[in-house]
């Protein structure tokens, strides 16, 4: 048994991340953990469902002994065993984000012995997480830049309250991930507005397209509505790419009942136009999401706008588990991140 690293999950930015973030690491480093104070930084602190079936998750696909893990608990104690490839289906249980899951098992099994396919089931566009979208076209295409074998398809959406999501990946193991740079802000090549639109009338995807095409002058061509009926929940969401050379950004709202279409997209206009006149490559959440992978690839850098408190957390969890320096240099409003071996 390695020795026990123990992680104040009230540090920081105090949420869930820190949590994912451990747990991760600790599986693939093979690190035994205490992670107590759980989530003490937000209002109904401990163990919600979507971070207990992260936890849960982690610990069955490496055999690993786990103590605490029952909802509101705030302290949870774990035992990593070898990580083993193959196929696994973690549901959620509610609408809390499968995404969040995703992004948690994504880092043991990309350097398994072997290759996995994973089914994750719980919401896929949810408020204050990364959009299935966002992972499939922003997160995954840096994380293949580097070295991973790795895609995922949609097979239904789920928002909140019903929840009801489903997707699939496909994660080949033995992952070696080498260092890039994201520096520069490349030409924009593509722009892409979807209105995505489940067991709701398809009017919400045409005003909320006609708001956008009025708000940033997108073209007809480069507005999609999308809209499914099936026998899950009502949901809606307008996903807005921005698609550079080697990196794009998807700005996401999620639909709410009280707010009209013309009001989504003026959110979703303020969002994406908030990430152009930014002008860095990298936008404030993909930062917090790239920590892990730069940090493991043990090099690299990107340029982002002022680091979130998201960032300097998983920075700081990070470098508990790997032998990493990260230096944070600021010109003007942007800040560049690199990642060295110490
Ligand atoms: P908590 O309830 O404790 O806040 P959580 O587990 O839901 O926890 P956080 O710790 O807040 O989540 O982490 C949320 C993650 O979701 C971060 O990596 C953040 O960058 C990402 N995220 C949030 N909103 C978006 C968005 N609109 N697009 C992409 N990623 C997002």
């Amino acid at each position: 048994m390695s020795e026990e690293l123990h992680i104040d999950g009230s540090e920081g930015e105090g949420g869930g991340q820190i949590l994912r973030t451990s747990f991760a690491l600790a599986a693939h480093l093979g690190r035994t953990l205490r992670v107590s104070k759980i989530r003490a930084g937000r209002p109904k602190p401990g163990l919600r469902r979507q971070h207990l079936t992260c936890v849960r998750a982690i610990a069955q696909l490496c055999g690993g002994s786990l103590r605490g893990d029952d909802i509101d608990s705030s302290e949870l104690f774990f035992e990593p065993g070898a990580v083993a490839a193959g196929e696994y289906h973690f549901s959620v249980g509610t609408a809390g984000s499968a995404c969040l899951v995703f992004q948690t098992v994504l880092w043991p099994l990309l350097f398994a012995n072997g290759d996995s396919r994973v089914v994750f089931e719980g919401g896929t566009h949810n408020p204050f997480a990364p959009p299935f979208d966002f992972i499939e076209r922003a997160f995954l295409p840096i994380v293949k830049r580097m070295g991973a074998d790795v895609s995922v398809h949609l097979e239904r959406p789920g928002f909140m309250p019903a929840g009801g999501g489903r997707f699939v990946a496909e994660i080949a193991g033995g992952c070696t991930l080498s260092p890039i740079d994201l520096c520069e802000t490349k030409p924009i090549v593509s722009r892409r507005a979807t209105a995505l639109v489940a067991n709701l009338p398809g009017t919400i995807a045409i005003r909320e397209l006609r708001e956008i095409r009025n708000l940033l002058q997108w073209k007809n061509e480069e507005c999609l509505p999308r809209v499914t009926q099936d026998d899950g929940g009502p949901g809606n969401v307008l996903l807005l790419e921005v698609a550079r050379e080697d990196v794009s950004e998807v700005a996401s709202v999620i639909g709410i009942r009280s707010l009209p279409a013309e009001d989504v997209a003026a959110i979703g206009a303020a969002a994406i136009n908030k990430y152009l006149g930014g002008d860095v490559p990298v936008s404030e959440c993909l930062a917090d999401q790239l920590v892990i992978p730069f940090a493991l690839a043990g090099g690299g850098s990107y340029r982002t706008s002022a680091p979130s408190e998201h960032t300097t957390t998983n920075i700081d969890v990070v470098k508990r588990f790997c032998d990493v320096e990260i230096t944070q240099a600021e010109h003007a409003a942007a800040t560049t991140l690199s990642f060295s071996r110490e």
